[in-house]
């Protein structure tokens, strides 16, 4: 047995380092007249809100975003002093008075939001501090011209109950060069939008449109605040968006680096000989004498089922496949080819072990799924620790 023997089935490690280089990468980019709104929806994109808020707030994050009210509540909690917190989704009726009373911001995204809205900030006598989400086109949330015309009168007879803070959108699909002209529509329909509540004399703080794949493709999406996720974390949001990127640089270096390492150990090692199937079902023959490995991680922990007979892992340096299907609790790897391999070996499933690394996007290419959604899929249940190199 090793002595790096770690107590839990598997354990997400979090580089601090990676994180101040990623803030300081955007800051430079962004520009220092524009607020980034760290998004730390789905669990900070599976990094941990409670890990991944205090070191943002440490780098000089004042600004975060959120889904849900349980996320926010979540971020709140996380904070070592009262900042902005924006709900882009769901909040029910019944914790509109929480939310009202905390300072925390929320997107209105139809007129029955506003009315709930409004009702709760007159009851409490405390102003709701809103941000009106616009419908431009990508046909999900927010309000359409007509609804906005009618938001607008609303705010005018309750203006002493309210904060405008935001005028904001979400574009369908920046990272992608083939939604161009969608987006271009979209920026027009928002600018429209926006000089209809100016006529109106309602001027917001914060006009916001761009994710990260904007922010980089579209400078002048950027306007006062951006809404930052997947860059924070060390991930560019397509391939596209990197290349266009580095094209323009004379260092070909990626300049973001990945926070998030995942890794478990071996818990068992077995010689299966030739001819026998291996795990559930028929999926993997051994065709040679070989030896396995057990890890304690499966789909029940964010391992997708779909690396089945596909994926990798890295143990004592070398690169070993996944045989067979994936468990809810456990993966076979295959360590035939590793030498002096021991029960309590490290196996790191996403990140570096020496010279190598398993990319989550490697991961995601395999089983068809976008960084977002391997990420997203991290259970909550996995420990995750703050390291600082
Ligand atoms: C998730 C989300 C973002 C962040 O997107 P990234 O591609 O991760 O930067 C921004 N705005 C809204 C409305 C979102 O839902």
């Amino acid at each position: 047995m090793t002595n790096n023997q770690i107590t839990d089935s598997s354990i997400i490690t979090l580089n601090e380092k990676a994180l101040e280089k990623n803030l300081a990468f955007l800051k430079k980019k962004l520009g220092t007249k524009v607020i980034i709104s760290a998004v730390v929806k789905a669990n900070a994109y599976g990094h941990g809100i409670e890990q991944i808020v205090p070191l943002f707030e440490k780098y000089g994050i004042n600004h975060y975003s959120v889904f849900s009210f349980s996320e926010a509540i979540r971020v709140y909690n996380s904070l070592s002093k009262p900042q902005a917190i924006m709900i882009m989704g769901w909040i029910s009726d019944k914790n509109m008075a929480v939310i009202i009373e905390k300072g925390i911001e929320f997107f209105i995204f139809n007129i029955e939001r506003l009315e709930v809205a409004l009702a709760c900030s007159k009851k409490l006598k405390i102003k709701a501090k809103i941000h009106l989400e616009a419908e431009t086109g990508m046909n999900r949330s927010g309000l359409s011209v007509d609804e906005l015309d009618r938001a607008i009168s609303i705010l005018k007879d309750n203006i002493e109950n309210i904060e405008i803070v935001g005028f904001c959108t979400h574009l369908a699909g920046a990272e992608s060069i083939s939604n161009h002209s969608r987006i271009q529509k979209q920026l027009r329909n928002y600018q429209k939008m926006l000089a209809l509540l100016e006529k109106n004399n309602i001027v917001p703080k914060y006009r916001h449109v761009a994710n990260s794949a904007a922010s980089f493709i579209y400078p002048k999406a950027r306007m006062e605040l951006v809404r930052i996720g997947i860059m924070l974390y060390g991930f560019w949001p397509s391939i596209e968006v990197f290349i266009q990127y580095i094209n323009n640089q004379n260092n070909k270096i990626d300049p973001l680096k990945r926070i998030l390492r995942w890794k478990s150990q071996i818990m068992a090692i077995k010689k299966v000989k030739s001819g026998e199937f291996i795990g559930y079902g028929i999926s993997y023959l051994a065709q040679t004498n070989i030896t396995t490995a057990l890890v304690p991680v499966g789909y029940s922990q964010g391992y997708s089922r779909s690396l089945s007979n596909k994926g990798h892992v890295l143990i004592c340096g070398h690169r070993c496949s996944v045989i067979s299907v994936i468990n809810m609790n456990m993966i076979i790897i295959d360590v035939t080819h590793v030498k002096n391999v021991e029960v309590g070996d490290e196996v790191v499933l996403i990140g570096k072990q020496g010279k190598l690394e398993i990319k989550v996007s490697a991961f995601s290419d395999l089983s068809d799924k976008l960084n977002y959604e391997i990420l997203a899929h991290l259970s909550e249940s996995i420990s995750r620790i703050v390291v600082k190199k």
